[in-house]
């Protein structure tokens, strides 16, 4: 019987999930205030979705995803990543017919089949946004904006927000055959998975972690050299967005992203503390894959966050407060279990409440009390006949006796604690 832990999954523990909450809900919060709504896609989806969206010679498709066969033979595939997802479900519940612009968020797990390290898992979470039915480039401004505001809300610092633009499928033919002539002079280098690459999709050697071929990104001409008019403005456009509301951004001309199908911006927040795996936010512009997928002529961009490392970095740069509630133990026995559960109720509004058992002895309680961490004691026993009620702050020692009165209770606590 193997009952260990699959290989690069990991348990998120009770004392982590205060830092998945204050993630969670300072994006949620954050998003909901730009009119972004949540959608909930499967996590898993027919194989053809990810081969035809993420891309055929993306590493993702070719090396990282956990396919499997069902019952009647289909093939399916745990979602590496949430943009097909949502692009699909975008089609097939036709919501474009509803609304002129879709904006939505999504946090969930994603699975890639990578060697695990630090950062890097085969199940991991990503929050992500996607936009669909904006083609303008203030729209690639707010989107940049939300995952910079995201991180700021999150006092996290030593980041860098870089930018790039593709192109458009009118461009992009011309770049794509200088980067081909380029690469081709070293061809015989190459693995046989970059020669394939270099055919089929030569912006992917860009994004290569093959030393040679990061010795060569050097001098490979760069996509912002080949942009037609409409690309450039909308770049320059974005620029302008982003300087006028004080967002700091470096250029950065080889940055192409690993997936296919981006067009015109693509971005990536990267930090200085996490090694090698520091890119925290990836996102871009895709404005022909709605089209890929059989939709209609409907552009899109989004980004995706990963929240493992965001957390690695909150725990680094710890100066978060996690909100606390105190924690309220009642010692119990079966005379009073009436008098517990009432008390408990109330107490419950304010403060987390844990019970004894009414079939151990006081002490016994009392250490288990302890070794909860508990920040109050109050003792259910015999003194409630003479309507008094001991209440004790577990941490300083100090005790006191109260009115067998709700009111009381509650301010005596309050001032204890
Ligand atoms: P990397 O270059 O680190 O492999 P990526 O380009 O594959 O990242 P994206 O597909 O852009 O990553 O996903 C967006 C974010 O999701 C990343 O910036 C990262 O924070 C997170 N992420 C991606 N893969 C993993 C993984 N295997 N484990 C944990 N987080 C991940
Ligand atoms: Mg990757």
């Amino acid at each position: 019987m193997n009952i260990e832990l699959p290989r690069g999954v990991q348990d998120i523990l009770p004392e982590d999930i205060p830092y998945w909450h204050l993630v969670e809900n300072t994006a949620r919060k954050l998003f909901e205030s730009y009119n972004y709504e949540e959608i909930r896609t499967p996590i898993f989806e027919y194989t053809e979705l990810f081969r035809k969206g993420t891309g055929e010679t993306t590493d993702i498709v070719m090396k990282e995803m956990y396919t499997f066969t069902d019952k009647k033979g289909r093939s399916l595939t745990l979602r590496p990543e949430g943009t097909p997802g949502v692009i699909r479900a975008f089609l097939t519940n036709k919501i474009y017919n509803q609304k002129p612009v879709c904006k939505v968020y999504y946090i969930g797990p994603m699975f890639r089949y990578e060697r695990p390290q630090a950062g890097r898992y085969r199940q991991f979470h990503q929050l992500g946004i996607e936009v669909l039915g904006r083609k303008d480039p203030y729209i690639d401004f707010e989107v940049i904006k939300l995952a910079v505001d995201l991180l700021k809300n999150l006092k996290l610092e030593n980041l860098e927000v870089e930018i790039n633009s593709l192109g458009c499928i009118k461009c992009r033919p011309n770049y794509r055959e200088a980067l081909i002539n380029y690469f081709r002079k070293y061809e015989d280098q190459f693995s046989p998975i970059d020669k394939e690459r270099l055919e089929r999709n030569p912006l992917r050697l860009l994004d290569s972690k093959d030393e040679k071929l990061i010795a060569l990104k050097d001098q490979a001409p760069q996509p912002i050299d080949y942009l037609c008019d409409e690309c450039k403005i909308h770049f320059e456009k974005l620029q302008k967005y982003l300087s006028l509301d004080n967002i700091k951004y470096k250029l950065s001309p080889k940055l192409v992203r690993g997936l296919d199908y981006y067009t015109k911006t693509v971005f990536e927040i990267t930090t200085t503390t996490l090694g090698s795996q520091n890119a925290v936010v990836g996102g871009g512009r895709y404005d022909n894959l709605v089209e890929t997928y059989g939709g209609p002529s409907i552009p899109g961009l989004g980004f995706a966050l990963g929240i493992e490392r965001l957390i690695i970095l909150l725990k680094q740069q710890n100066h978060i407060s996690l909100p606390y509630i105190p924690l309220i133990f009642i010692t119990l026995s079966e005379d009073y279990v009436e008098a517990g559960i009432k008390l408990a109720k109330i107490l419950r509004t304010k403060y987390r409440v844990d019970m004894g058992s009414p079939q151990e002895n006081l002490r016994t309680q009392l250490k288990w009390a302890d070794r909860l961490g508990s920040d109050i004691v109050i003792f259910l026993t015999e003194e409630i006949v003479k309507n008094k009620l001991k209440i004790k702050n577990f941490k300083t020692g100090e005790e006191k006796y109260t009115d067998l009165n709700l009111n009381t209770i509650l301010e005596d606590i309050e001032t204890m604690l």
